[in-house]
């Protein structure tokens, strides 16, 4: 399997190419050529195969360069037992008749990032093997929360990676930040920086691009490279938990073998339906993929009118990790469902870019809404649908998940299409608990730190606190810098010993 660019499809790479530079060299992403097909026989055979075993049956298919041996490593290393808090990794729970939520927060950071995180690590080192000579790679990551500590956890300690993870000082929750702070390992470092996301991310890309900078990692035998969704590495592992969930529902009897099923995803930087969109594509029964945003709706008005326009305002939101207004991997969806046009593609790319704006003509969009249906959801009913949840179902969701939940709801009031559905499930209530307290108490929140707030909210709802978050209280900070926006690049030097 090889390959190609969104914006330059005469180009052919390998996988681990793909995955070690993370990026084209004109700015495209790196998408497969063609895509393996499942059929209904080979995905029930997948039914009685553990989590593992399936990310193997469907990873192979696409890291085609990888030894049976290097496959068997990577997979076995990220989704081993000791990592995730349920044995099944990735579990599809029924919580009422058609709607079964999957829960992808059971790994090491309590988000869905670890899914992806825990695998990209060992896919990196492999293929920087084979493709970069035993360099040692330097992930740079600006973070609004969730990536940056998914990523931290799944390159400690990895040898010959360096990882390096910059948050806004004000731009992320109190356990987030202490989730950063405190990390261990030896190849880590973290600092705040004064400013939000989008001056970290900038400071990142250009520390990125910056010639200089690069030349004298090369000297010291190094490389930058992406742990950001961008990078098909992290998109990869993604496809798998569409197939897993499929095979849970057979097996607990909610669907026989071909029976279509609905998703739907709370969706930020469009990467984990992007995934949903690919296992559909191969073979898996989808017949609706939808796409669940907060307040920061741009992909709503998309998928419903045609045109994307990020200027507009920005809201601060309870589910944060969806608080983007650039959906990068709505580049790598555009391309497939243009058929392949990377010239369109470029254009559209360039106009977003330079006037924040783009629409595609009619054709396109209804191709993509006969897959797409979408929808949002204000702060108020996210509140409500997590206490409606709770009190009528024992179900205790965070709030991003809250988002997708009751915009599933909506969706099935106003097409009446209520076929057996998966919701992603993308964090533990735990990491939001000011928020979800809140919802569940109502106005009624005793002023606690967050540590209280974490004992409060198991108090009231019995519902387990996830081990990593609980251990968090006893652990030193051991990353407390703080640097000026300008000063990042002079921070990487300093840190990376140049
Ligand atoms: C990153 C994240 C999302 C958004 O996922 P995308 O792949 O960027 O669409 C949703 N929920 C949580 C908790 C996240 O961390």
């Amino acid at each position: 399997m090889l390959y190609t660019s969104t914006r330059d499809k005469s180009i052919r790479v390998t996988a681990s190419e793909a995955i070690a530079r993370g990026i084209s060299d004109e700015g495209g992403l790196f998408v497969p050529v063609d895509l393996p097909e499942f059929s209904i026989d080979k995905i029930t055979s997948m039914v009685s195969m553990s989590y593992i075993d399936r990310a193997k049956t469907v990873l192979k298919e696409f890291l085609t360069d990888f030894t049976e041996d290097e496959l068997d490593y990577c997979v076995n290393g990220a989704y081993s037992a000791e990592k995730f808090s349920s044995p099944k990794i990735a579990p599809t729970v029924n919580i009422d008749g058609n709607k079964n939520i999957l829960e992808l927060w059971h790994g090491p950071t309590c988000a869905f990032k670890d899914m992806a995180l825990q695998l990209l690590p060992y896919l990196m080192t492999v293929s920087a093997k084979k493709t970069a000579d035993g360099k040692t790679i330097v992930i740079l990551v600006a973070t609004s929360g969730d990536t940056g500590k998914a990523a931290l956890e799944g390159f400690k300690n990895v040898d010959n990676t360096k990882i390096l993870v910059f948050y806004p000082v004000d731009g992320v929750s109190p356990m987030q930040k202490l989730q950063m702070t405190t990390q261990e390992g030896e190849n880590v470092a973290v600092c705040a920086i004064k400013g939000n996301f989008d001056d970290a991310q900038s400071a990142v890309k250009s520390i990125f691009t910056d010639a200089g900078i690069k030349k004298q990692l090369a000297e010291k035998n190094m490389m930058f490279s992406s742990a950001n969704s961008i990078n098909w590495g992290r998109l990869v592992p993604q496809i798998v938990y569409y197939f897993s969930a499929y095979c849970d529902m057979l097996d607990m009897g909610k669907i026989k073998a071909g029976d279509k099923i609905n998703v739907v995803v709370p969706t930020g930087n469009f990467g984990n339906i992007l995934a949903g969109y690919y296992a559909k594509q191969m073979g898996l029964p989808i017949k609706t993929l939808v796409c669940a945003s907060n307040s920061n709706n741009v992909l709503t008005d998309f998928l419903k009118t045609g045109t994307y326009d990020k200027n507009r305002d920005f809201y601060a939101t309870t589910s944060p990790s969806m608080d983007i207004l650039i959906s990068s991997n709505l580049e790598r969806l555009l391309y497939h469902m243009s058929g392949e046009d990377d010239g369109l593609v470029a254009d559209l790319m360039s106009r977003l870019s330079v006037v924040g704006k783009y629409s595609v003509s009619d054709e396109l969009l209804r191709k993509i809404q006969e897959i797409f249906d979408a929808g949002y959801t204000s702060e108020e009913s996210v509140n409500s649908t997590i206490k409606s949840h709770y009190e009528n179902y024992k179900y205790l969701c965070d709030t991003h998940t809250a988002v997708a939940v009751k915009v599933y709801d909506e969706y099935v009031k106003t097409t009446g299409d209520d076929i057996p559905t998966v919701i992603d499930s993308t964090a533990s209530p735990y990491k939001f608990s000011a928020s979800v307290l809140k919802a569940v108490l109502g106005e009624n929140v005793p002023k606690l730190d967050e540590f209280e707030m974490v004992e409060e909210l198991n108090r009231v709802t019995g519902v387990d606190v996830p081990a990593p978050l609980a251990s968090l209280k006893n652990k030193k900070v051991r990353f407390s810098d703080v640097c000026e926006k300008e000063y990042m690049s002079r921070m990487v030097f300093k840190l990376l010993d140049l």
